[in-house]
């Protein structure tokens, strides 16, 4: 089985992924979650990836690209995996397109979490991460999944807060990146929305983010 997830930065995309990580036992590839893993290891690629990263600008297409497409290519997403943060434009979405009719790889599910920008910005900025699980849901803003005091909700595990997700000016361009028809994210959604309208064996849908995260997953699974 092998989806691609589209909502904006904050609509909780990381956390259903998970629960359909889980369901199918296909890998969840996270370009964002790549990329923090190299920064934290000081690699190169992390090197260059943080300068635009603290900025909310993207990676540059000819680093993110290879890296992702390579990505899906690896033992573990032999039995599928779970595009969450890829593609982010219109070139990624023709390029992962191109590059899949290639090897011979089916698309299966698309999905576009819908979420008013806004909400999405205070969801960002309440959010925190769990250091032994970054897909425990907490944010300090959403009663349903308050942290335990300083700690994850979920595991008991240390908290942190992102950089970009604490400066407004970062989230902003992230948002706008994403909310862009024409070349942007949903450009790209919008792509791949096409492509299933003439393709009946790809089923693409929508789900309505501004639920409380039970609820989103309760409409995520009645649409599978
Ligand atoms: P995320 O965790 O999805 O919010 O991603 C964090 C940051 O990583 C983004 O703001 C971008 O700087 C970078 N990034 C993640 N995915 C991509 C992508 N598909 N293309 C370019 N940059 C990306």
């Amino acid at each position: 089985m092998n989806i691609i997830f589209f909502g904006p930065n904050g609509s909780g995309k990381g956390t259903q992924g998970s629960i359909l990580k889980d369901k199918y036992n296909i890998a969840h590839v996270e370009s964002g979650a790549i990329f923090r893993e190299n920064i934290k290891g000081g690699t190169e690629l992390g090197k260059k990836a943080k300068e635009f990263i603290d900025k909310g600008d993207l990676v540059p297409d000819e680093i993110t690209i290879p890296m992702v497409l390579d990505r899906i290519k690896q033992d573990d997403c032999s039995n599928g995996w779970l595009l969450d943060g890829f593609p982010r434009n219109k070139v990624q979405a023709e390029k992962l397109h191109a590059s899949l009719e290639e090897a011979g790889i089916k698309l299966d599910i698309v999905i576009e979490m819908l979420l008013d920008r806004q909400i999405a910005k205070n969801r960002i900025m309440g959010r925190r991460l769990c250091a032994k699980d970054n897909n425990h849901p907490n944010n300090i803003f959403i009663d349903a999944i308050k942290p335990d005091g300083d700690k994850c909700r979920v595991c008991g595990g240390e908290l942190s807060a992102r950089d970009d997700d604490q400066d407004e000016t970062a989230i902003d361009k992230r948002h706008s990146i994403y909310y862009d028809t024409d070349t942007g994210t949903l450009a790209s959604s919008y792509y791949f929305k096409d492509l299933a309208a003439k393709d009946d064996s790809i089923k693409y849908f929508t789900l309505a983010g501004e639920k409380d995260l039970q609820s989103v997953t309760d409409e995520l699974i009645s649409k599978l």
